[in-house]
């Protein structure tokens, strides 16, 4: 079988969790290659319920190597309270089955102060960062200012290292930000409780994934967030700070030669944003909250209610070119059920014409949704396993969104529990 990458079409939170889950039984290996603990996946399986921050899905497969690539913002203190948390519910973590690249940059315990500091900076001006660091920590990665997991295998090369950035952070600390200083002895402290415990974690995975596909394993690509938060592609600057492109998958893996044949894009059967930013489609007021409290939508990290609307064809169908997805999963369509009439976002208005091309960023603001209502099915639907089985409305409600962004939904998601799906 050929690789996969599972990526979010839209802002992120479309269920991608869920589908690695589920699709993870059809393979050896899955890798996380960007992003950090900022966002946080939900998976239910007979395991129980957990949210995963950095570890990859396949995490509660037997026989799946999980992988962290050098292209995710590795945060020891994070990740290690994450172990714990799937470990304490009976999941078994060893380094045979969670592999962390030595070239993945650690992120350090400044990157979530300046994340805080900066916010507090920008006051109303704030991106509406989740202060996990990710920032500050890629914007260090590029400037090469931070470290790489394997130097943690040379101690005393490492002390210098870190001295030399703690010299030149402090500055920007106390100077810029009126903040306090590190020490050296607050960084040891950070190596003994946190890096020492992921260390046995810690490994070439580029040899490993390498080997992996010259011995003609499947290996599965998991992205954090969507095609709207992309560093390039996105809504600038209400993006993350990397790729979230099934594109850079191959790079943040550490498997350049990676040849990525079928790319699930996940897209929601309604909108959420999480954060600032423009958002088109958005609902406000009663319509929004009945919504929101229907897809249960507020943030698996942060617990902040999520923006909410329709689902958004323009942004959805420039989300699935940026994916280059060969198939879609659309999930939550149960959540749909509780609407007589739903509304989808066909087109935008900008400068009194209509169009359906998603315009560039700053455009976006003086967008205007054109919304069209579609007949709801009114029933519950999170018991049909087969097409046949879902109803006429729900049917034409897919195979209108799948006309409009020129891409086969494959799979349509009915509930969170690994088997509510349909597969087409
Ligand atoms: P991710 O970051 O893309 O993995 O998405 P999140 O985990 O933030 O959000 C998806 C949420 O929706 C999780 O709580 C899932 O358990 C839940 N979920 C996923 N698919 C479905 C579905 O088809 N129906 C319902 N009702 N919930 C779903």
């Amino acid at each position: 079988m050929a690789n996969c990458a599972i990526v979010g079409i839209n802002w992120g939170d479309e269920g991608k969790g869920r589908m690695v889950d589920l699709l993870t039984e059809d393979y050896d290996v899955a890798v996380r290659f960007q992003g950090g603990g900022n966002a946080g996946h939900t998976v239910i399986n007979e395991k129980g319920k957990f949210a995963l921050h950095l570890l990859p899905s396949g995490i509660f497969r037997n026989g799946v190597v999980n992988i962290l690539g050098n292209g995710v913002a590795l945060d020891p203190e994070n990740l290690w309270a994450e172990m714990q948390d799937v470990m304490d519910k009976g999941v078994v973590l060893t380094p045979e089955n969670l592999k962390i690249s030595d070239r993945a940059s650690l992120l350090l315990p400044w990157h979530r102060d300046l994340d805080e500091l900066e916010e507090q900076r920008l006051a109303d001006k704030k991106y509406g960062s989740t202060k996990q660091g990710i920032a500050p920590f890629y914007s260090d990665k590029y400037q090469k200012k931070t470290i790489l997991a394997g130097e943690l295998f040379y101690p005393e090369e490492l002390k210098a290292h870190l001295a030399d950035l703690m010299e030149w952070k402090n500055l920007t600390l106390t100077k810029v930000y009126g903040a306090e200083p590190y020490t050296t002895e607050m960084l040891e402290e950070w190596l003994a409780t946190y890096c020492e415990k992921i260390k046995p974690f810690i490994c070439d995975t580029g040899a490993f994934l390498k080997e992996a596909q010259a011995s003609g394993k499947n290996i599965l690509f998991e992205a954090q967030l969507g095609s709207l938060r992309d560093l390039d592609y996105g809504i600038y600057p209400y993006t993350t700070s990397s790729n979230t492109t099934a594109a850079y998958a191959p790079i943040g893996s550490g498997l350049p030669s990676a040849k990525i044949t079928n790319v699930v894009g996940v897209v929601k059967a309604y909108s959420t944003c999480v954060g600032e930013g423009p958002f088109v489609c958005e609902m406000f007021g009663e319509e929004a909250e009945e919504l929101r409290k229907a897809g249960s939508e507020y943030g698996a990290k942060t617990g902040r209610p999520r923006r909410v609307g329709p689902i958004d064809i323009v942004a959805t169908r420039y989300g699935v070119e940026v994916q280059a997805a060969t198939a879609i999963a659309l999930t939550k369509l149960d959540v749909l059920s509780y609407m007589d009439k739903i509304p989808v976002c066909t087109h935008y208005v900008l400068n009194g014409k209509q169009t359906d091309r998603f315009p560039f960023p700053s455009a976006l603001k003086n967008a205007k949704p054109v919304i069209e209502y579609f007949d709801g099915w009114n029933c519950d639907i999170s018991g049909a396993r087969t097409w046949e089985e879902l109803p006429a409305k729900a049917q034409e409600y897919v195979a209108f969104i799948e006309k409009q962004i020129g891409c086969p939904i494959k799979y349509v998601s009915v509930g969170p529990e690994r088997d509510s799906i349909v597969i087409r």
